[in-house]
């Protein structure tokens, strides 16, 4: 028998996913549970687990439970322990190398200097090779996390100075990542020089907050002040707040995945409101790839927005043809492929009322392995659909994401070996239309996609990743596999 579980984690295996939401507050008496809020707010970017540390300035106290960050931060007791005026916080995202209690961060460590506290969004495509000259140097690991990586990196640093100590450590990282980081006098966030993941500053009431997004600084009301720019380094004191720059100069790179699918439709993201975009992708599909057809249905919630820009810009209109049910739980169990396909149940239904016998346009976000699509399609047409048409608001992933998104292995993806035509045979619609590479560029606003110098990471649709791979380069193994990435 197929346990529920299974068949919902089977599911969750056909998207990708942002695997880590980070958040940091300084300077408040009540910073654990203000960071409680803001995890709480990034829970899309991951579910398997939470940490905080908070600090109130010499002592630092740490707790990291798996579960949501419900689960365990909203306990009294818990939260006593949360003693501070600074905290840094993260969720973080299941993958098939690195659950359990081990990689759940916050990292700390009590250093020479003093304790050290931090937490990671991304992936270091360098990090076992830096952790292999960690070791040689008589470093002990206690994760399979590359987020430990840097920690080590900042102990072992030959600077003096704490500032020159994270610098010296950001250097010598490759790939993508934002980090927040806390010790007993100050709180450091860092992006990477091409800004692949988010970071944002905010301002409560004069504390300071770092976090992924902004829906996290909404949530308690705290004021959006910045993004940080791509390779910047922030230190906050009880003095203020000063930005080094550790990295040469270099364009931004961020992951345009942020729009299609990671962030929040409510969060800003470098200027842009990411719920504005996937309508705008809506539209751009809409005039890329019409069709004729009575009524438009989201995939929901993730092909929602995108969904009513499509209906707005084809004058058709918008029905919720297919329920999710919010109230399903997940777990982290990897599925075979027989199991895959038996999962989508659990949490999607027709609306028999509204499909019977139409001409139904499905808009979903994206298409990873292409089972899920496979079974949504066939509940529609089960339901009477008299036609099924799928656009999808991104281009054909074809490739693996390095950089800290839990993506399956590059041959699992199913644009990496099929046409249109094959795939559109294989979920079993009447016709198969994806996004291109420029609309979707044209939906966040910019007149093109630059070839010579892309505005951002666009490779999981193009297979030109901006930055070198490394330790993932000579290796045909899954990356998951070889580490956990995404700041696990
Ligand atoms: Fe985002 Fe680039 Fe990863 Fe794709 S490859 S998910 S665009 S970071």
């Amino acid at each position: 028998m197929v346990d529920s579980e299974e068949l919902l984690n089977a599911e969750a295996a056909d998207h990708f996913h942002e695997e880590c939401g980070v958040f940091g507050i300084f300077g408040r008496e009540d910073a654990a549970a203000i960071t409680t809020l803001g995890l709480h707010a990034l829970q899309h970017r991951g579910q398997e687990a939470a940490g905080i540390v908070s600090c109130d300035g010499s002592q630092f106290r740490v707790e990291r439970h798996v579960g949501l960050v419900g689960d365990t931060f909203t306990k009294q007791s818990v939260m006593d322990r949360l003693k501070g005026t600074r905290a840094i916080g993260h969720t973080r995202y299941a993958t098939t190398g690195g659950s359990g209690l081990r990689n759940v961060q916050p990292f700390f460590a009590e250093l020479a200097e003093g304790g050290l506290a931090i937490a990671h969004n991304g992936n270091i495509t360098n990090a076992m090779t830096l952790k292999r000259r960690l070791r040689n140097q008589g470093s002990i690991f206690s994760s399979t996390s590359d987020t430990e990586t840097i920690l080590h990196l900042i102990a072992t640093s030959c600077e003096k100075e704490a500032n020159l100590r994270f610098v010296e450590a950001s250097r010598q990282l490759e790939g993508a990542f934002s980090f927040v980081a806390l010790t007993s006098k100050k709180m450091i966030g860092c992006r990477d020089r091409l800004g692949i993941r988010p970071l944002v500053l905010g301002d409560f009431d004069g504390a300071w907050i770092l976090a992924s997004e902004t829906c996290a600084l909404d949530i308690v009301g705290a004021r959006f002040v910045r993004d940080l720019k791509p390779g910047e380094m922030v230190v906050v004191t009880d003095k203020g707040i000063e930005s080094l720059f550790p990295f040469e100069a270099q364009n931004s790179r961020l992951c345009i995945f942020e729009y299609v699918y990671f962030a929040r439709p409510d969060s800003t993201v470098e200027g842009r409101n990411v719920y504005d975009v996937r309508k705008q992708i809506g539209m751009e599909l809409a005039h890329e790839s019409p069709v004729e057809a009575d009524i438009v249905v989201p995939v929901p919630d993730s092909g929602t927005p995108a969904a009513i820009g499509f209906a707005q810009a084809a004058g058709l209109p918008f029905e919720l043809g297919i329920i999710r049910n919010h109230y399903v739980g997940r777990t982290f169990i990897q599925p075979t492929d027989s199991v895959r396909h038996m999962g989508v149940k659990l949490k999607h239904n027709a609306n028999r009322h509204v499909i019977e016998g139409k001409r139904i346009v499905l808009v979903d976000d994206s298409i990873v392995r292409g089972t899920t699509s496979q079974k949504i399609v066939q509940i529609v047409r089960d339901a009477g659909a008299r036609e099924v048409h799928m656009r999808v608001a991104s281009p054909p992933t074809r490739s693996s994401c390095f950089y800290g998104v839990d993506t399956p292995e590059t041959a699992k993806l199913l644009a990496a070996s099929m046409s249109i035509g094959e795939m559109a045979e294989f979920i079993r619609v009447d016709s198969l239309g994806f996004l291109s590479i420029d609309g979707l560029y044209r939906a966040v606003g910019e007149a093109a996609r630059e070839a010579e110098q892309p505005q951002f990471c666009d490779a999981c649709f193009t297979t030109e990743y901006p930055t070198r791979l490394l330790d993932h380069e000579t290796s045909s193994v899954p990356t998951s596999s070889l580490l956990a990435v995404g700041g696990q």
